[in-house]
């Protein structure tokens, strides 16, 4: 048994996207600071409406999934092809973009605190064409688990036989919302094929020697356990985790693909209407 020890540290930068949501991108907020399959992680958290309200307009996606964890607030989404969700505080949209969607996300309140993420994972070459799919995940189809000193829920995978309900696929990712008490250790094991980010967004964490603070986010290096250690105060944290994919990564904004010439395509099915059909 390996504990994994953290590799590098990637701390949460200020972004604004969509039509001006203020947000803190850790994952993705430059190319070579992503982790594989992963591509990006925001996190957002305002009690301000101005930080949020003017949401994500009709905009396009092809190539990868994009998960949004909401933990307050509520959100709602319309694509092009008249589907409709609203994604409520402690639910998950779990959207698998495929061959292209357009899309819009918009918070649905005016008042009071908007708060989450969104994850961007890549999909095998095999599957970027594929249709574009949802799952749109209740509050209550979210497991969480008591620890001896905290809590968690489980979005993606499986802790000591309690299955999340998102499970396998190319990447069998591992998506995990932890809180811990003061100076509390939380460990489990993870697959050694995967690639693994501990990303605390409540108090800070220690992983071995190192310590990450809040919205610092730590890539962890090889192992099949982790172990993390919440600091004074508690912790609350994001355990992400799955297999690399090994391809080529050519992207330009919402499109992620293996080819320059498949992103030449990309643009040119979105300009003729043809990116999501
Ligand atoms: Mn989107």
């Amino acid at each position: 048994m390996t504990i994994r020890k953290i590799q590098k540290i990637i701390q949460g930068q200020p972004a604004s996207d969509g039509a001006g949501v203020k947000l803190i991108r850790s994952l993705g907020s430059a190319n070579h600071l992503r982790l594989d399959p992963f591509l990006m992680l925001d996190a957002f958290s305002s009690e301000n409406p101005e930080d949020y309200v003017a949401g994500f307009p009709a905009h396009p996606h092809r190539g990868f999934e994009t998960v949004t964890y909401l933990l307050e607030g509520h959100m709602l989404h319309e694509d092009h092809l008249g589907n409709k969700g609203n994604l409520k505080s402690g639910g998950v949209q779990w959207m698998t973009a495929g061959r292209g969607i357009i899309h819009s996300e918009m918070p649905q309140q005016e008042n009071g605190r908007m708060r989450g993420f969104q994850l961007w994972i890549n999909l095998p070459a095999k599957e970027k064409m594929k249709p574009a799919g949802y799952r749109d995940i209740q509050p209550n189809e979210i497991p969480a688990v008591s620890l001896p000193a905290g809590t968690m829920k489980i979005v993606a995978g499986t802790y000591e036989g309690t299955q999340g309900p998102v499970q396998g696929g190319s990447t069998a990712p591992l998506y995990w919302d932890v809180q811990l008490e003061s100076a509390k250790t939380f460990a489990a094991k993870i697959p050694a094929t995967h690639s693994a980010y501990v990303y605390p967004f409540e108090g800070g964490v220690e992983v071995g020697d190192r310590v990450l603070k809040t919205h610092q986010g730590g890539v962890l290096g090889a192992g099949d356990r982790i172990e993390v250690k919440a600091g004074a105060g508690g912790a609350r944290f994001l355990v992400l985790a799955a297999k690399p994919l090994n391809e080529p990564v050519v992207q330009y904004g919402p499109f992620v693909m293996n080819t320059r010439e498949e992103i030449e395509q990309a643009i040119r099915d979105y300009q003729n209407g043809a990116l999501a059909v």
